[in-house]
């Protein structure tokens, strides 16, 4: 498409908006009307897309509900709870809009940041990221957990990942990108950083969550974390390795000091030496064994090559433009 016919295009196209929700019935509501509300006033044309992620409350009855009074909104219900990534990329692939916007569905990220990311959009910009200016309330073990993990992310993807987060607008080109990926664990941060276009950022306030607690627990925040570093980086591959080469340069010195001690007729005391020698080595193959294994196991999830999510039911009106109708049929070969 010219730059021309393009520039047109963005300023009467749709925004889709990504919404996963799991246990959110108390939220939903609020957060659908809110996003209208500001969506309307500033005359964007729009689709909301809740992807209930096997919520065990009434999720998808709201959903369904809402669907039923508002033309504008769409509901898609996993068979079980698959992830928030899972429920992000299966959102963008049922968008049409030209282009998406992805956003927590608690109201902590401030809709009122989409007119003014759209227009950015509409500037030209392929993928704008939401950047946290303040990460709201944490205690200090989440905030350093999390220090650490951007820190290997900023790493891994080259891109500064501190304050990321799932908060964003991107453009189809992006979407698309995203969506041919075929990796089945794939950390939709990083991905929106990897596939590159042209970028910028917008800042906001983590806001209060409106209803409901947060879903995630310090041992899912740990795993999520795990997961997605081994998703992006071998960076802790390479680790194994540092730790090799540093037990023998240990053990290297050991020797020399065990040798010195032994022709200056003072041997070293044997048990606790070889003990401690012995633990050092163990742990240290056990540790590297357990990364390996770890990678092991994220190759094995991706041989199987098992869908991302299964979808129970769709509800609300099913959109046809010239863009769904291709990527649908990229979709089901997909499927
Ligand atoms: N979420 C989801 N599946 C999950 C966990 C969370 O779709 O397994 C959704 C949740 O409904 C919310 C968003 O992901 O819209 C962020 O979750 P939450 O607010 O619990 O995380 P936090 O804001 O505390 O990081
Ligand atoms: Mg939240």
């Amino acid at each position: 498409m010219s730059d021309r016919i393009e520039s047109v295009v963005r300023l009467i196209s749709r925004l889709s908006v990504i919404l996963p929700a799991y246990n959110e019935e108390e939220a939903l509501s609020k957060t659908a009307c809110t996003v209208s509300r500001i969506l309307e006033r500033a005359r964007i044309p729009y689709e909301l897309i809740f992807v209930d992620d096997g919520s065990l409350d009434n999720t998808w009855i709201e959903i369904e509900k809402l669907c039923e009074t508002d033309a504008h909104i769409i509901g898609v219900h996993f068979s079980r709870n698959f992830g928030k990534e899972a429920a992000v990329y299966a959102g963008l692939a049922q968008s049409t809009g030209s282009a998406a916007a992805v956003m927590d569905c608690d109201l902590q990220h401030p809709p009122e940041v989409l007119p003014d990311m759209y227009r950015l959009w509409q500037q030209g910009y392929e993928v704008i990221e939401g950047v946290k200016s303040s990460r709201g309330q944490e205690n200090l073990l989440h905030r350093h957990g999390a220090g650490l993990f951007y820190r290997i992310m900023t790493k891994a993807t080259g891109v500064d990942m501190q304050n990321t987060s799932d908060f964003k607008l991107l453009d189809r080109k992006a979407v698309d990108a995203i969506l041919s990926m075929p990796e089945r664990s794939l950390f939709f941060r990083a991905a929106s950083a990897w596939v590159g276009f042209r970028s910028t950022t917008v800042s906001f306030q983590v806001q209060e969550r409106v209803a409901g607690k947060s879903k995630w627990s310090p041992w899912s925040l740990t795993k999520y974390a795990f997961t997605n570093i081994v998703s992006f980086t071998t960076m802790p591959l390479q680790f194994v390795s540092f730790a090799g080469a540093a037990c023998f340069v240990l053990s290297l010195l050991l020797l020399l000091y065990s040798l010195i001690q032994y022709f200056s007729g003072h041997a070293v005391e044997g048990y606790t030496t070889i003990l401690t020698v012995l633990l050092f080595i163990g742990s240290a193959i056990m540790m590297s064994l357990g990364i390996i294994g770890y990678y092991i196991a994220r190759i094995y999830e991706e041989v199987k090559h098992r869908p991302r999510y299964l979808i129970s039911k769709i509800a609300g009106v099913q959109r046809t433009s010239w863009e769904s109708e291709s990527r649908d049929g990229k979709d089901n070969e997909k499927k």
